[in-house]
């Protein structure tokens, strides 16, 4: 009788290091191509912590978004339980990255601001939504706009936006918290929009998908949209 036999302190990721809880979430190596593209946390290598307590501790003392911490970990867990019990390899090619894309207009339709960023998959598209919209909030800030408008093109996120409620999806959490750190700017309206009326955006999402990390562009929009922006419709 054959037997398989897990080697179970062995990381099943690398097959070098002892698989600790830290380990299989933050250190391994082969988690390198999803961290890297975490804004907030390319600089984990650097950081020097030796159990997930302390690392906790740190991200609350640096003030990085323990939120997306947490998702990107949730993520990670998922695909280590999917590669454990799957008998095939699990496709690599559906770890990709999603893409968020974000523009901010003045009210005449002109780019002010636009960004592009990776955000590690498997996430559900609402979910990269809900991630798109916190960052559309937290970029405001940084921008220091007092007040603006928020569309998308989720109807679903928008909807759970404009509600007074707190939302109990996957995604809430998402926009709770990034809706409570709106301190010096204010959200006046939430929107939905088509996707087609969102080309600028939902091209600043595709680009992302390829550029590692995060791409800001204040008062101007890529060079690559330019000929998407002004076929768009004001
Ligand atoms: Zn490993």
């Amino acid at each position: 009788m054959k037997r398989k036999i897990l080697l179970e302190d062995k990381c099943e990721q690398c097959g070098v290091e002892v698989e600790t809880v830290l380990h299989a979430l933050w250190e391994c190596a082969m988690l390198d191509d999803i961290w890297d593209g975490v804004s907030d946390f390319e600089d984990r290598r650097q950081l020097g912590i030796s159990n997930i307590r302390d690392l906790i501790i740190l991200v609350r003392e640096k003030r990085k978004n323990i939120d997306l911490m947490a998702m990107v970990m949730w993520t990670i867990w998922h695909r280590r339980n999917q590669i454990r019990v799957s008998t095939n390899d699990f496709p690599k090619a559906q770890l990709g990255k999603a893409g968020l894309g974000v523009v901010i207009h003045d009210c005449q339709g002109k780019a002010i601001a636009s960004l592009s960023e990776q955000a590690p998959l498997p996430f559900s598209p609402v979910i990269v939504e809900a991630m798109a919209a916190a960052r559309v909030m937290s970029f405001t800030q940084e921008l220091g706009i007092s007040e603006f408008m928020l569309e998308g093109d989720s109807e679903v996120v928008i909807n759970s936006l404009r509600s007074k409620e707190p939302s109990l999806s996957s995604f809430g959490h998402i926009l709770e918290s990034a809706k409570s750190s709106l301190v010096t700017s204010k959200c006046i309206a939430f929107s939905h929009v088509r996707r087609t009326g969102n080309k600028v955006a939902h091209n600043l999402a595709r680009h992302a998908r390829h550029v590692r990390g995060l791409s800001v562009w204040v008062e101007d929009v890529p060079p690559l949209l330019y000929d998407v922006l002004f076929a768009d419709p004001v």
